[in-house]
């Protein structure tokens, strides 16, 4: 379109200047007395396009086209992308008294095809072709721009005729100099120049340095940019073809084709990496990739298509990436990518260089060494700045890098710390610190699979405070715990001393031969050769049992029996071996020294225990047993999304009996059957009465690990929800993991059954027992209640909220829902609100209530969340 124009324009000024002027073809001469350092020639000149190249320079110097000639109206003139053949000319007068010599230059180092006419009179006084696909050292003058040599006698006046045609940009800087001048100028120029590139070799070598050590990708990408565009410069400049290749014009000419192409290239490939706008700005990143596959498109191209589409297709893409480089820097640094800085900076201060140079170029902004070289300043610092940024990204990224590893490190310290003590908390009692019954069974069996052919008897001894729950009625809790711990510190120390006592733990500073196997009934092992020694040892250990302890000024009896098993004799497992140890214990009354050996007579069931569980068996079945339900809260949408049911026996004449103290019994004796049926019973009639009063909640109910090993237990619970009609998915069966450990393949079997009728399994008490995630992991488990030990106090104590934080996330990640019960504050509440736990339950919603009051909470619940959602 413009190279229409520009055809339409030529003629049509002719004319207007063969109109106007008187001397129509009378141009100004340029005059040598002017004495200046050097002159631009563009104003003096003439020219004629020659669109086909056919006109012979005989016939121009002759002047039969004559009548073309044009003035030309620019300083430089430019034609952009052209294949017309241009000639120009101008004329020279000596109007000194003196020869004079001079300098024509035309500081354009990339024109292809120049000739060089030089006509005094109507003789051709000199000629030349040069250009840069002829070899270098063909030149007048060598020298990266082309300098034409020029020596007129006084008065003599010359004319210079140009035919130039160039496949890249077609522009003539033309002018003329004094020798002495042009070299002055030309020095500093290099100077300047050497500088320049100078600083952008070190800045390649010290970034490929880097690069080597790093191995970061970004880096390499720089140094290719930086390559790319130093060699660009240099051809650019014509300092490649002059001192690299004088001889080999193509390879000068394929450089400027290739090196523009693969500048983009690395600079869309850098943009990329450094500003990470995968992640970052997708499209940003979509768009520089298909400039980079253009790229090297347009570098491949190069070998196949012609020199003036090539370069056309390179430089068109420039623009278009440029801006998009340019924008992608400010578009992060908005959105908060601080690693966006330098590189903003660095693309700012390049354009700032080129705008000046340009602004300069048009005469809007004077001439200086700033504007002169705007894109050198520009270029350099942008080259600078850019290598400030990968430093400045480094730093960060190290500074990050070395941050998650200390968070990393950090937790897994104090998952460290959280999983010690939760094995602890699971292998000892929380009170007296003693081993618990875990640790004592698991250290009973590891003797008991010790090779013993006959040499070593064990005596399993249990010793029980029978008067301890006098004492705590009458001290309170806090006096009996207090005097509880003073009793196994005093246990622990005169066991020690006993002959034969194993110990049941022995690491780490932490040793006992003594365990807590319940509230106040403590263990031993004894190694022994003859029952006398060992029967003896007790006796005398059971003596200063006896005696009365100084309490805060008191004299306290508490009271001891203690039971003796003994291995082989009396069993060959743990369990057996400690049912038989405690129906001793139950014995020990009736002897004076409070000391009994099991025997096969003895009767199984203490009366204590028979008249307890009787009645117990009475209660069930006259309907004297009582179902409290405690109500649970969906944190998320904080309404009553279940309830436990949780057992209460009122007893005539001993009062409330916890269900602690007689559900262990329960499963001793097998009541435990009847009892599961009878709350299962219970709390699905209650459930059918609340589903019927618009109340769909989960009904959780506690079972044991004896309901697993009953025959028919599934089907009863079947028969159960078919019979009031409850959907399988309300019903959340509680068990515990030690209940499973007990028989894991029976367990197993029901579970699975169970979950096959659609009944949801939860974990009860989870933390406190001795199996793992990786064993739960293979139940059918829906749902996971965290201990009220680990909940209570998770305000107060840091591992107890660790130890709930990491339940959570591991139990999240399994896909379990989570249940934290024992919640008694809203802080707590809160806590767990945050911690993303599921379920929460506990007194400070609601204590276990009633059926009648758990209604009541219900509705009111419901208008509270209704008053909510309308606030
Ligand atoms: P569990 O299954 O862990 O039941 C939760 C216990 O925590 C209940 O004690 C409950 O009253 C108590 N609790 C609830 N919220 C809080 C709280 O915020 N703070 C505190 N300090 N305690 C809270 P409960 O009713 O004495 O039951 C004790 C254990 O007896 C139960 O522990 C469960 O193992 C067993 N149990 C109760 N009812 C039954 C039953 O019907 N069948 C069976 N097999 N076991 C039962
Ligand atoms: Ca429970
Ligand atoms: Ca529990």
């Amino acid at each position: 379109m413009s190279a229409i124009i520009k055809r339409l324009l030529i003629p049509i000024t002719y004319i207007t200047l063969l109109l106007s002027s008187p001397y129509s073809f009378g141009i100004e001469d340029v005059r040598l007395s002017a004495g200046s350092a050097s002159l631009p020639l563009g104003l003096y000149l003439e020219l004629i396009e020659d669109r086909n190249g056919s006109y012979q320079s005989e016939d121009i110097v002759a002047g039969r086209y004559d009548y073309q000639w044009v003035k030309n109206t620019s300083e430089i003139p430019n034609f952009g992308y052209t294949a017309s053949t241009f000639w120009y000319r101008l004329s020279i007068i000596n109007d000194t008294n003196e020869v004079q010599s001079r300098i024509i230059q035309i500081a354009y180092p990339l024109l292809d095809h120049i000739e060089y006419y030089q006509v005094t009179g109507s003789m051709t006084v000199k000629s030349l072709v040069t250009g840069d696909r002829t070899i270098f050292d063909t030149r007048e003058i060598p020298h990266r721009n082309f300098l034409f040599d020029l020596v007129l006698e006084p008065n003599e006046k010359t004319f210079i005729y140009l035919r130039i045609l160039t496949e890249g940009a077609h522009q003539l800087p033309l002018s003329l100099w004094q020798e002495r001048d042009l070299y002055t100028v030309d020095q500093g120029e290099l100077i300047t120049k050497s500088l320049y590139y100078g600083m952008l070799l070190v800045m390649i070598l010290f970034n490929v340095f880097i690069y080597v050590s790093l191995k970061e990708t970004s880096y390499l990408y720089y140094v290719g940019f930086v390559t790319s565009f130093l060699y660009m410069q240099l051809s650019m400049h014509g300092i490649d073809y002059q001192y690299f290749w004088p001889n080999h014009p193509s390879i000068h000419d394929k450089g400027i084709l290739l090196f523009v192409p693969f500048t983009m290239l690395f600079a869309c490939l850098f943009t990329n990496e450094f500003l990470s706008l995968k992640t970052n700005s997708p499209l940003l990143y979509r768009f520089l990739n298909l400039n980079i596959a253009a790229n090297i498109c347009s570098i491949i191209g190069a070998f196949f298509i012609s020199y003036s589409l090539s370069t056309k297709i390179s430089v068109g893409l420039v623009i278009p990436q440029s801006l998009v480089i340019l924008l992608a820097g400010p578009l992060l640094w908005y959105s908060g990518e601080k690693t966006a800085r330098f590189f903003t900076l660095a693309w700012f201060v390049m354009v700032l260089g080129t705008t000046m140079a340009a602004m300069n170029k048009f005469g809007l902004l004077p001439r200086n060494v700033l504007t002169e070289n705007g894109l050198l300043f520009g270029s350099a610092l942008e080259v600078v700045l850019l290598s400030f940024a990968l430093a400045d990204r480094f730093n960060r990224e190290r500074e990050q890098r070395f941050k998650a590893q200390k968070e990393k490190f950090e937790e897994s310290r104090q998952r460290q710390a959280i999983e010690e003590r939760m094995m602890l908390q699971a292998t000892h009692n929380q009170l007296t610190l003693l081993p618990n019954r875990v640790l004592f069974q698991k250290r009973l069996a590891e003797i008991l699979a010790e090779e013993n052919d006959g040499q070593f008897h064990l005596a399993i001894t249990l010793i029980h405070l029978k008067r301890f729950h006098e004492i705590n009625k009458t001290l309170g809790h806090q006096n009996a715990d207090e005097l509880l711990k003073i009793i196994s510190m005093r246990l622990r120390e005169q066991a020690s001393q006993v002959h034969g006592a194993v110990d049941i733990e022995n690491k780490e500073g932490i040793q006992s031969p003594v365990a807590t196997v319940e509230g106040v009934t403590f263990a031993m092992i004894l190694k022994t050769h003859t029952h006398q020694i060992t029967e003896e040892a007790i006796e005398s250990l059971t003596k200063q049992m006896l005696e009365p302890i100084e309490f805060k000024g008191m004299s306290l009896d508490v009271g001891v029996s203690v039971g003796v098993s003994f291995f082989p004799e009396h069993g060959g497992n743990v369990a057996t071996l400690l049912r038989h140890a405690h129906i001793a214990v139950d014995m020990a009354d009736k002897n004076d020294n409070q000391v009994a050996i099991y025997a096969k007579e003895m009767n199984p069931y203490s009366a204590r225990r028979l008249t307890l569980m009787g009645e117990l068996t009475r209660a069930i079945e006259l309907n004297n047993l009582e179902l409290y339900f405690q109500p649970q809260i969906n944190l998320q949408t904080n309404k009553l999304s279940g309830m436990e049911a949780l057992i209460r026996w009122q007893h005539p004449t001993h009062g409330f009996i916890p269900p602690d103290e007689f559900i262990p019994l329960a499963e001793q004796t097998g009541i435990i059957k009847s009892l599961t049926a009878w709350v299962l019973n219970e709390a699905l009639t209650f459930g059918a009465a609340l589903n019927a009063q618009g109340h769909k909640i989960t009904i959780s109910v506690n079972i044991s690990a004896m309901n697993l090993r009953e025959k028919n237990f599934v089907e009863s619970v079947e028969n159960l929800l078919s019979e009031h009609q409850i959907a399988p998915n309300q019903l959340v069966l509680e068990v515990t993991e030690t209940a499973m450990m007990d028989d894991a393949v029976k367990a197993m079997k029901a579970l699975l059954a169970l979950n096959d009728i659609g009944v949801r399994l939860s974990i009860d008490d989870f933390g406190t027992g001795h199996s793992s995630l990786a064993y739960i992991k293979k139940l059918p488990v829906h749902e996971i209640k965290i201990d009220r030990s680990f909940v209570m106090e998770m305000d107060k104590n840091l591992d107890d909220e660790m130890i709930v934080k990491t339940t959570l996330k591991m139990c999240h990640s399994l896909g379990y829902e989570v249940v934290a019960e024992g919640v008694e504050s809203l802080i707590i509440c809160n806590k767990l609100r945050d911690l993303g736990c599921d379920i929460v339950q506990g007194y400070y919603l609601s204590r276990p209530i009633p059926k009648g009051d758990f209604i009541k909470w219900a509705n009111a619940r419901d208008d509270d969340s209704k008053n909510v959602e309308t606030a």
